[in-house]
């Protein structure tokens, strides 16, 4: 088989084909599987390896052969990034998918406090940086087929000038519209590829096995390790790491390290194309342990080629020259593809993900703002604007790498072009790092960091990759601009001795942080940067249902069931109904969408609670072991709590009710008890009166035997008398006692009251007669029928005017009687025009044991017992005694007592 360019570039273009159908069987696959060997954790790793492009393919070679172990660095940063994955990779994965970030850009803006000019600062950066690293991707490319079809001069390049730059265009231009026909087929809202993905992950399991294979070839021909490297002192090359060791290597540590993070395509597939978590647990080893495999034979390589091939002889091209050398064209054709799929993979991906950021970031921003939002009212309308704003990024991008190559085609080695892109890409490190860790990094000091990173790039490290096509440029690196020495771009500040790499990555980097550290410190966080940022460092703290959105798939069946149970039957039917009716579909075949399962979980989240939504639909949703009727379970049990909790409620509603009263009758008892002991007190004091002088009577009587009769009489008419008077007040206490404990001892019939009120003037008339008092009888009613007892009737009213005679010390006593009929009562009034009732008497006169000024030392002082009594026997008949109040002068009383029927009061005649 001979190699012709034609073959070559035959085979380049089917094998595009074979990645077309990979990728596109991946995506059916994907979409028709919710998971999926496709999501295992090892295409994970692979696609990861896409870190590995040509410029690892067959530049490693090339830095070994020119600089010892030192292309062991490109290893070693990343590898240190993912054996500590638990720092930085994993708070990245888990920010990014809560807060659903598409991009490095869309990163550091949503921490940022969604700046848009960081974004935009970002966008750009990463676009101008990546340049150099696509047109890496060409000049492999295009170097690799010169070197196959030139084969006589072994990659030196046989073909002609136009033909190189003509290859290489038509290398970009193919795989632009391979990454547009495969990268930018629909927009997703995760931006995740899954075909693409498939595709790359195939293409990393190509290039590590043709590289192996030329690894194995070299071994075998070059008779074993020991024999290949026994010639190592004589092929000039230095393997002890003591040589080489030194500023240079820790630039490139560090470098690579960030790379790994920072370039747009390594985020895309380590960060948004992740589905799992759990999947960076095995790239952590998995990936440090394929970059070992890729790296194996790097040495042996290098030495054998140094060593066999002929002086002159490019390094880079050694994996497809050496096949070629030996006549092993199938090798050499493999070794090819190999490093085809490495460029290939690198320029997809990395175009996919730079037009993510350009199209969200800045070309469509801008076309919102000039169509002002016409035309693209509906969803299609903006779907195509974004699809359209991602093929020309991607030719915009594609382009301007072409155009780094075509401008810098004069240099030779791939390696430092890499490091110009890596060193570029780092520039977003010192923002990425504050952004997971810092709290108080601020946007205003992100953007100036970024900024001043930027520019030391542009000038230091981006700038004098053109000096040899550009004399202008080759003058500023030697004499610096307008002759100002420090500021020659390898020679900032004076710092001449560095190497130019070291040099570029420290000034870079160290102003990128210093201003991003002290600009922090002078500027204050706005609200919207506050929060971002308390959300980005307590990613892993949160457990609100806004922290951890459902992801995952449910039948509408399923969701609806639950929903039903929390929100109501009406509810759930006008939920899903819209839902559909948005859908365009029948209920039956709705896919419910992310947004309406949040939406779901809020509308349950007001029945039951945020937590318990969140869990019971991410049972649903997630399809965790728990089963739906374990589910419904819990939403029932949950409904049975609230009720047994309302039943509490009202129980210990009634509880508290209950104790009020109880508090109230106990305070009344108190209340009660106080005036017992009151009224036992005034009893005993009003019984002491007439004891202590029956006792001092008694005992005089006892003791002098002189008395004479008269003082003897004396003394035991008043013994007499006192004792008349105890027995009265005892009879007048029991009487209330038990007219107060609700005892009566008549009974109430009908009769006619005029009677009683006759009789009980018949009784007053010697009391007044002996007082000189004059009775007079006022108006009287005919006949007054009641409900009463006429001897208890008759005891108040003789009560009322012995009162009226004794209370009464006017000079001239008169006590009126009358009564009327009036409106079904029948009124009593005993009015006299004595010296009255003082008006701060009024109150008290009906109370128990209350005398007034006369009542209290007159010849009639009582106990005070008589209107109480009175009061108590007139309300048992349902009647009412009243003191009148508005009587000019003496007092009047009045007796209410409601009438009855005449058929009532029949029994009274
Ligand atoms: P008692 O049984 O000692 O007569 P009452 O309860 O009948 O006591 O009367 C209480 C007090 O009311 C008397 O001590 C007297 O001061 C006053 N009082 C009663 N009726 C009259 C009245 N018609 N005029 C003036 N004071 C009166």
């Amino acid at each position: 088989m001979t190699l012709t360019a034609d073959l070559v570039i035959a085979t380049a273009v089917a094998y595009v084909g074979l990645l077309f159908v990979i990728a596109y069987l991946g995506d059916r696959h994907t979409r028709s599987r919710s998971g999926g060997f496709l999501r295992s954790p090892f295409v994970y790793t692979l696609s990861i390896s896409v870190y590995c492009t040509s410029w690892t393919f067959y530049g490693a070679v090339g830095t070994a052969a020119r600089n010892g172990l030192e292309y062991l660095t490109i290893y070693l940063g990343p590898t240190v990034v993912f054996i500590g994955w638990w720092f930085i990779l994993r708070r990245l994965v888990r920010i990014s998918h809560d807060q659903r970030i598409t991009s490095i850009a869309d990163l550091l803006s949503s921490r940022f406090g969604k700046s848009s000019t960081l974004a935009v600062l970002i966008t750009v950066l990463a676009v101008i940086a990546i340049a150099p690293y696509i047109a890496l991707q060409l000049k492999a490319i295009t170097s690799s087929i010169e070197a196959i079809a030139g084969s006589s001069e072994f990659g030196r390049g046989s073909l002609e000038g136009w033909d190189e730059v003509g290859l290489a265009f038509g290398v970009a231009a193919g795989m632009a519209v391979f990454t547009i026909l495969f990268g930018t087929r629909n927009v997703d809202a995760k931006e995740q590829h899954h075909g693409v993905v498939a595709a790359i992950a195939f293409e990393a399991v190509v290039k590590l096995a043709a590289l192996l294979a030329v690894g194995f070839f070299v071994v075998y021909i070059g008779g074993g390790m020991d024999a290949i490297f026994a010639n190592a002192e004589t092929a000039g090359l230095s393997i002890h790491a003591g040589d080489t060791f030194g500023d240079r290597w820790i630039s490139m540590m560090v470098l690579a390290a960030a790379a790994i993070i920072c370039l747009p395509r390594q985020f895309q597939v380590t960060v948004v194309e992740n589905s799992d978590e759990k999947h960076l647990r095995t790239a952590s080893w998995a990936f440090p342990a394929y970059m070992l495999a890729m790296s194996l034979f790097t040495l042996p390589i290098a030495l054998f080629g140094l060593t066999f091939m002929p002086a002159g002889s490019n390094p880079d091209m050694f994996v497809l020259t050496l096949p070629l050398a030996q006549g092993q064209d199938a090798l050499a054709l493999f070794a090819f593809i190999g490093g085809f799929s490495s460029a290939t993979s690198m320029i997809i991906l990395e175009s996919i993900a730079l037009s993510i950021m350009v199209s969200n970031h800045i070309v469509v921003p801008i076309m919102l703002r000039l169509t002002s939002g016409d035309g693209i009212g509906d969803g299609q309308g903006v779907r195509r604007l974004i699809l359209n704003a991602r093929r020309l990024s991607i030719m915009l991008i594609l382009l301007l790498g072409f155009a780094y190559f075509y401008l810098t085609r004069g240099s030779d080695a791939l390696a430092p072009i890499g490091l110009i892109s890596f060193t570029g890409v780092a520039q977003f490190l010192p923002a990425i790092l504050a952004s997971l860790f810092w709290r108080d990094a601020s946007t205003k000091a992100a953007i100036c960091a970024v900024s001043i990173g930027f520019v030391v790039w542009l000038w230091s490290s981006f700038m004098p990759s053109f000096a040899s096509s550009s004399p202008l440029v080759a003058s500023v690196m030697t004499n610096g601009p307008w002759g100002i020495e420090w500021l020659r771009p390898q020679g900032l500040f004076g710092f001449d001795d560095l190497d130019p790499l070291t040099h570029a990555v420290f000034w870079s980097l160290f102003l990128n942080t210093t201003v991003l550290i002290l600009g922090s410190l002078v500027t204050n966080q706005s609200a919207l940067e506050h929060v971002q940022a308390a959300l980005f460092l307590n990613v892993f703290r949160r457990t609100s249902n806004e922290a951890s959105p459902l992801r995952g798939s449910a039948t509408a069946d399923d969701l609806f069931l639950v929903a039903r149970r929390v929100l109501g039957h009406d509810r759930a039917v006008a939920l899903f109904s819209e839902e559909a009716k948005q859908a365009r579909m029948p209920w039956t075949t709705l896919e419910p969408s992310s947004s309406f399962i949040r939406r779901l979980e809020r509308e349950m989240a007001g029945s039951i609670g945020a937590a318990s939504a969140h869990v019971m639909l991410s049972k649903v949703v997630s399809g965790d072991s728990i089963s739906l009727e374990e589910v419904m379970q819990m939403a029932d049990e949950t409904q049975q709590a609230i009720e047994y909790s309302q039943e509490l409620e009202k129980t210990s509603t009634q509880l508290r009710a209950t104790a009020e009263k109880l508090e109230e009758a106990n305070r009344q008892l108190r209340k009660v008890d106080l005036q017992k002991d009151e009224f036992l007190s005034q009893v005993s004091h009003e019984v002491r009166t007439p004891m202590t002088a029956i006792r001092a009577f008694s005992e005089i009587l006892l003791s002098e035997d002189e008395l004479d009769e008269n003082s003897k009489t004396k003394f035991v008419s008043t013994i007499h008398k006192e004792s008349l008077r105890l027995t009265s007040l005892l009879d007048e206490i029991l009487d209330l006692s038990a007219l107060e404990r609700g005892e009566r001892a008549w009974e109430n019939r009908p009769i006619d009251a005029e009677e009683s009120l006759d009789q009980a003037l018949r009784v007053c008339d010697a009391l007044a007669r002996q007082n000189n008092t004059q009775v007079k009888i006022g108006t009287r009613a005919s006949a007054a029928y009641v409900r009463s007892d006429p001897d208890r009737l008759s005891q108040v009213l003789i009560n009322l005017i012995s009162n009226a005679i004794k209370y009464n010390g006017a000079i001239a006593p008169i006590v009126e009687v009358r009564s009327r009929l009036k409106k079904g009562a029948y009124i009593i009034e005993v009015e006299d025009n004595g010296i009255g009732i003082a008006e701060e008497e009024r109150p008290r006169i009906f109370d128990k044991f209350y005398r007034g000024r006369l009542g209290e030392t007159g010849p009639y002082a009582g106990a005070g017992l008589g209107l109480p009594i009175s009061r108590e026997i007139i309300s048992r008949m349902d009647g009412v005694l009243e003191l009148v109040s508005n009587v000019e002068e003496g007092a009047c009383f009045r007796i209410t007592l409601p009438l009855i029927t005449r058929s009532e009061a029949g029994a009274a005649q």
